[in-house]
């Protein structure tokens, strides 16, 4: 017999619960990644990924690896050696884009936030005013790590005022909370499939404009990995829409895990981007309401705050590590530990995609009440 895992529901910061319709279509029969019928899932693929992050942009595709894998693709396309790159930083997920930057032998600007708190926009003004020299801003949409939400907008339209490229870190945005690639003119963006969509984890779903494209094809340095190249990328995934690739062979695309990302982008459709996001909102409601009630705290702002990962505060007392160890243990039940200036202080409750719904509060709010009730006594 071999080591099946057990059945948990997944309340952390990632990877989320999946759908069983997503975990079925991963079981399907592999074909070949070069099979006609491949291609033309590739290409639903593509399409369905434009509507989730609301873009028009050609060049939207999902890269075979892990939402860091989507990180790196931006900056390893966008940056060049010597480029400087502001990086807003307001937990963990900004300090790996400042050591993308340092790493690639670019010259970061740090713009540095309270953990807790969202990137402000008069800050970057300030920066980019300061410095004509910026060439990219980078900042995460949805901070995993803190629970908060930064509006890319404003932070895009100053970007733009001063000629730089923005880079956006979605992994948890998406299908979660309202993103507008086009509408807000995001240049680079990045996500990934275990988040809110639901999916299994190892796909980085990216999305790059007309601006972003310019400044790949500008390059005087060869992009320095050969995996994340897109100019070789391109080729693979681009093509029967007259995009000029030649659907060349480049790697092997994890066939059934773009067979499970396809599932899940249709049952967002489905459902409508607008409801996805209203319904991470409101179960974000209900958990609040249930957690204030059992006498906790939220941490995050409520105007900042991500409806899909919650911030609570460790009541005095309470053992973290062994408090999680029983949830998981006696309920199967699985939520995130604190990060950085929040570890070992605040437990991180996810709501992603298929989480987010009611029979999981129910469980998640009956399981801290009991573990607190026995935990106490
Ligand atoms: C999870 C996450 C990542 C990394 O994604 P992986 O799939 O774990 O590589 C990057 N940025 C943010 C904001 C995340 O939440």
């Amino acid at each position: 017999m071999s080591d099946y895992p057990a059945v948990r529901t997944l309340m952390g910061p990632g990877p989320s619960d999946i759908h069983p319709r997503v975990l079925q279509a991963l079981a399907r029969p592999t074909i070949g990644h070069l099979d006609p019928q491949f291609v033309a899932l590739m290409d639903k693929v593509k399409v369905l990924l434009r509507y989730a992050f609301k873009t028009e942009n050609p060049l939207t595709m999902a890269v075979s690896a892990p939402g860091s894998a989507g990180m790196e693709t931006c900056f390893t396309n966008l940056m060049e050696p010597g480029d400087k790159v502001l990086v807003c930083i307001n937990g963990v997920f900004g300090k790996r884009m400042l050591e993308n930057v340092t790493r690639l032998g670019g010259i970061p600007v740090v713009l540095e936030f309270p953990w807790g708190e969202a990137v402000d926009p008069a800050k970057v003004e300030q920066a980019l005013k300061a410095d004509s020299e910026i060439a990219i801003v980078a900042f995460v949409h949805a901070e995993t790590s803190t629970g908060v939400c930064s509006d890319p907008k404003p932070i895009a339209d100053l970007a733009r005022q001063h000629d730089c490229l923005t880079i956006v870190d979605t992994v948890t945005g998406l299908g979660g909370i309202e993103l507008d690639v086009d509408g807000w003119g995001l240049d680079a963006v990045y996500s990934g499939s275990q988040k809110c969509l639901s999916c299994v984890p190892g796909l980085s779903p990216v999305t790059f404009n007309d601006r972003a494209i310019a400044k790949i094809k500008a390059r005087t340095h060869p992009v320095p990995s050969w995996f994340l190249d897109l100019t070789l990328v391109m080729d693979y995934w681009l093509d029967s829409e007259g995009t000029g690739g030649k659907r060349a062979y480049h790697h092997t695309a994890p066939v059934n895990s773009i067979y499970a990302l396809h599932e899940s982008l249709v049952m967002l459709k489905n459902e409508g981007l607008e409801n996805s996001w209203q319904r991470h909102a409101a179960m974000h409601q209900k958990l609040a309401q249930g957690l204030e009630a059992l006498g906790l705290e939220l941490i995050v702002d409520s105007s900042i705050r991500l409806p899909q990962l919650n911030l609570v505060k460790i009541p005095e007392g309470i053992d973290d590590a062994a408090f999680r160890k029983q949830l998981l243990e006696k309920y199967n039940l699985e939520i995130g530990a604190g990060l950085g200036a929040f570890a070992g202080k605040a437990w991180r409750i996810g709501l992603m995609g298929y989480a987010a719904r009611e029979e999981n509060i129910q469980l998640c709010l009956g399981a801290i009440k009991e573990t607190l009730a026995e935990m106490r006594s």
